[in-house]
């Protein structure tokens, strides 16, 4: 833990939950799990708290086009995938795709410098609802 990270009581219990759950949660679900520890904390404080500990290094924030905000407390590399369906998030690890041409993309007006790449599927939950 780096020294310049203040943990309050608080904090340490919404990265407690958020390393816990393995599932993603928005700042809405985390609220709801938080709650039932600390029944007095907003909605506010929670919101607050996540964007300290994203500014921080100790939590992912995934923001992924026209999906609400996630978090993930696994800060080791790795992938994810959305259901298009329902919006959770799976972990895709030991899989890297680079784009090891993107340098050499030409595009007036901009030096390319990176590219990720958005991984979306149906999960198994969604999958079932279909039959
Ligand atoms: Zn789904
Ligand atoms: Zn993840």
């Amino acid at each position: 833990m780096r020294p310049q990270t203040r943990m309050t009581r608080q904090r340490m219990l919404i990265l407690e939950e958020l390393r816990k759950s393995r599932t993603h949660p928005t700042a809405d679900e985390l609220y709801a799990s938080v709650r039932r520890r600390l029944p007095h904390i907003s909605l506010g404080t929670v919101y607050r708290n996540l964007d300290f500990l994203a500014e921080s290094g100790e939590i992912l924030k995934l923001e992924m086009a026209g999906s609400t905000r996630r978090f993930d407390g696994c800060v080791a590399p790795h992938q994810h995938v959305r259901c298009k369906i329902c919006g959770r998030i799976g972990d895709i690890e030991n899989v890297n795709v680079t784009l090891p041409e993107v340098e050499q993309i030409q595009v007036e007006g901009f030096t390319i410098t990176s590219a990720h790449v958005e991984f979306e599927g149906i999960c198994a939950q969604c999958a079932e609802s279909l039959k």
